[in-house]
């Protein structure tokens, strides 16, 4: 059989699998320990445990899945590494740094099916799911890399807004989460982690019923069906109304805020008429949402599409304002290198296309 990630078990798991196998239950406690606080790179480091534990997991488990293939670090801290998965897959995790704190955003899939027309993730069909040890092993990486700068950092934040739709990879979604909230492993609070969703309204009602205190943020990026299925082809087969049902049920059962994101695109969404639809879709239950507006990050394969001007942004802002609704704009991290997830993967795997092609002539 061959060795799985240790960061794919949750502690009862972990716990679970130990006993099973004559360990005493307390172990586990030991283990996620050496894991996650001390993060360890090697079993053998794990010097309070019993030899016998250590051989089980040794046998079983490792601690090192990815391989860090690129990092290129941004003039504003933003830190952006590409990894390579065990299958040769590639992925991307992002440190950003905000006066809050630390945020990571995470990968969820190798590519992503939904397609969004603007998206660089979109590019390339998804290949598969992460599994979430692969999603716990990237915020592990970038606190080790933080750990070795030796400033005493810790991730504080998560947004799960990576390549990939998280909702189409709900259980190890689910699991990471539980994995990185767990107070005796990472300990990030739920109401640190935010998960973005292009709106997969069945799975909106799903997460409601987890009784999650993670926040949820939906990518609507149009007010109306016609440009919204013309941007994102998703909402053929969930219609704004459809999404807002969820919604409806998603705020009746957990009361907390909602984050819309909204990519500004010149002259195809950005008119003022959009910004009053938009305040108009969301008057019912203004006071638990926020609009934030995303300037749009070119990406070569999408030259349809440029970057509002900064003035049409405000005016947005502006107009949602006066209607009664709170927003804010998303300035970008990370702007000279390759910022929008999905960016750097799909640079990365052109360049090896076009150098296996030289190899080739
Ligand atoms: N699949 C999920 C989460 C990943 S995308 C989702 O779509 O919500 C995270 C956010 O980045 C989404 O709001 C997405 O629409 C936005 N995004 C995608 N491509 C972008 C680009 N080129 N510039 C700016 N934002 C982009
Ligand atoms: Fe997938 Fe999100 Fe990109 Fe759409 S925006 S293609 S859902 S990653």
């Amino acid at each position: 059989m061959s060795k799985t990630s240790i960061y794919g078990l949750t502690y009862e798991q972990l716990t679970d699998w130990l006993v099973e196998r004559g360990q005493k239950k307390f172990r586990a406690d030991q283990v996620w320990n050496w894991v996650y606080k001390k993060r360890v790179g090697q079993f053998a480091e794990m010097k309070n445990v019993n030899k016998e534990t250590i051989e089980l997991l040794e046998e079983n488990f490792v601690l090192h899945t990815l391989d860090e293939a690129v990092k290129q670090e941004s003039k504003d801290g933003t830190i952006k590494f590409l990894f390579r998965l065990a299958d040769g897959n590639l992925i991307e995790t992002v440190l950003m740094r905000f006066n809050y704190g630390l945020s990571v955003c995470v990968t969820t899939q190798v590519g992503c099916n939904i397609g969004c027309t603007f998206c660089a993730s979109g590019l390339l069909k998804k290949s598969r799911d992460l599994s979430s040890g692969e999603i716990v092993e990237q915020i592990m990486n970038v606190q080790k890399h933080l750990d070795a700068m030796g400033e005493d950092e810790r991730v504080s934040h998560i947004v799960v807004m990576g390549i990939g739709e998280p909702f189409d990879n709900f259980n190890n979604l689910m699991d990471f989460i539980y994995v990185v909230n767990d107070d005796r492993g990472l300990n990030i609070g739920a109401r640190h982690i935010t998960v973005s969703t292009s709106g997969l309204a069945h799975k909106i009602y799903e997460f409601a019923d987890t009784g999650t205190q993670v926040n949820l943020a939906i990518s609507i990026h149009a007010p109306n069906n016609e440009l919204r299925s013309r941007i994102m082809k998703i909402n053929k087969a969930f219609p704004i109304e459809k999404l807002m049902k969820s919604v409806d049920y998603y705020l009746e059962k957990t009361n907390r805020r909602i984050t819309y994101e909204y990519i500004m695109l010149r002259d195809v969404n950005d008119h003022r008429e959009e910004a009053v639809q938009l305040a108009k879709l969301l008057k019912n239950h203004r006071h638990l949402a926020y609009v934030n507006l995303i300037p749009y990050n070119s990406v070569d394969e999408h030259n349809q599409y440029q970057r509002s001007e900064s003035e049409t942004i405000q005016a947005f802002f502006e107009t949602l304002k006066e209607n009664g609704i709170n927003a804010g704009v998303r300035w970008e991290n990370g702007a000279d290198i390759d910022a929008a997830c999905g960016q750097l993967r799909s640079k990365q795997i052109k360049k090896q296309k076009e150098s296996r092609k030289t190899k080739a002539v």
